[in-house]
């Protein structure tokens, strides 16, 4: 695996003075122009400390949201630049355009061991294009910027774009400490993991985690399943959902997955209790919460969070586990009414003598916003679809590039 210390030797043994690429994963949340989570810039630091550190011309590129492929000031990554530096307590070059006059300036302005963030990589139609040659051509432009390139942004790395395949190509390249520490995790989930191994799914919809729980039913020895997708699991038991979320078309291949797991001797469990409200919570009228049997949701009732009984029963099946690995919140944590499934779970993963891994953006923003700190945690990956893929048994393009 090409990491710092030999991109340093291809580079004439030292980084001092190169222009190095590193594409970050800067995807943060915001409100307004105010970052709500800025864990993705703080998870990215290392990296990028290590190399200023090290004398390195430092040039990030990243993407915030999805602008489509053409400049809008509401996905600037101007605030983010910023936040960066004042977390790294240092000067930061901004760049208002990814390529262009701005971009070449800014890095030929660069000394050693600054740093310098481009604007929105999605600014530029070339970046996500299906196109290789378009995609290429601005992979070149790219490239142009710099000597090296580094890839650190893990949230991307599944997705086959020029500022993260395309651009490996074209410069002599390594892994960064981010995405390294990533796939280190991801192997040790994939490979031996110590047992008892159980997953816990929920989140908003099953059919995003469908591949996840086909590979699992063949590795993990529990799967806890909450959150919205838990509805279309209880549908397929013949249970009435009222007006939970529900993926009629996904019935059958749960139905499919409870006795794929039955037949494997994986423990499947499923809440005997939920909260419902007979609304989505939309903030402007008062939550009215109530704990109903899962076998008897009302039909004017909505299912917005695993019940205390069952989150006893989750945290119950975690305590002896050595190996957990975590996607999706259990309830709609973003309403303090219905957020105690998601505290729960969270509560028994710190508790896990083991391995502890939380993956999916939404998932590590519950666990900060309920208050646990970072470090309570085994790991906490900074990409869920990209370690969802993993799971998957996928071959990452970002990764595979790399190892060429
Ligand atoms: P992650 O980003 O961690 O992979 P997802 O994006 O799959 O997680 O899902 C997160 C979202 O799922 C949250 O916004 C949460 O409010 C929502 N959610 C959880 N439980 C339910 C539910 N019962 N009904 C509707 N939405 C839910
Ligand atoms: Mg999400």
């Amino acid at each position: 695996m090409n990491d710092l210390t030999t991109l340093a030797a291809a580079l004439g043994g030292s980084l001092r003075g190169s222009r190095v690429l590193v594409r970050a994963d800067l995807n943060v949340p915001l409100d307004g122009a105010r970052i709500t989570d800025d864990g993705r810039i703080r998870a990215s630091l290392p990296t990028l400390r290590t190399l200023a550190d090290q004398g390195a011309r430092v040039v990030v590129v990243a993407h915030l949201g999805r602008p489509g492929g053409a400049p809008d000031p509401a996905y600037s990554l101007a605030p983010v630049a910023a936040r960066l530096g004042e977390l790294l307590g240092a000067d930061v070059a901004f760049a208002t355009d990814t390529v262009g006059e701005s971009a070449r300036a800014t890095v030929d302005a660069l000394e050693d061991g600054q740093i310098a963030v481009l604007e929105n990589v999605r600014f530029e139609a070339g970046e996500t294009s299906k196109d290789d040659a378009e995609r290429g051509a601005f992979a070149d432009r790219l490239a142009a910027l710099a000597d090296a390139f580094v890839s650190d942004g893990f949230g991307v790395v599944h997705r086959k774009q020029a500022s993260v395949y395309d651009v490996a190509q074209r410069l002599p390249h390594a892994m960064g400490a981010l995405v390294s520490a990533e796939i280190d995790v991801l192997r040790r989930l994939t490979g031996s993991p110590e047992r008892p191994y159980a997953v816990v799914l929920g989140g908003s919809k099953v059919s995003d985690k469908l591949g996840v729980i086909d590979n699992l039913l063949g590795t993990a020895d529990r799967l806890l399943i909450g959150g919205g997708m838990v509805f279309t699991f209880l549908a397929a038991q013949g249970h009435e959902v009222g007006k939970s979320l529900l993926e009629q078309d996904q019935l059958e291949t749960c139905r499919g997955y409870l006795a794929q797991a039955r037949e494997a001797g994986v423990e499947i469990l499923l809440p005997t209790d939920v909260v419902v409200d007979t609304a989505f919570p939309n903030g402007e009228r008062e939550p009215e919460p109530r704990v109903v049997a899962a076998d008897g949701i009302p039909a004017d009732a909505l299912g917005l969070d695993i019940g205390p009984e069952s989150a006893a029963a989750f945290a119950d099946a975690l305590a002896d586990a050595r190996t957990v690995f975590w996607n999706g919140p259990m309830g709609v944590f973003e309403v303090d009414a219905f957020a105690e499934g998601t505290r729960a779970v969270a509560g028994a993963l710190i508790e896990v003598d083991g391995l502890s891994v939380v993956g999916g953006g939404d998932s590590a923003a519950a666990v900060r916003r309920l208050g646990f700190a970072d470090a309570d945690f085994g790991h906490i990956s900074t990409g869920g679809g990209a370690s969802l893929e993993y799971l998957e048994g996928k071959q990452l393009p970002g990764i595979a590039v790399l190892e060429d």
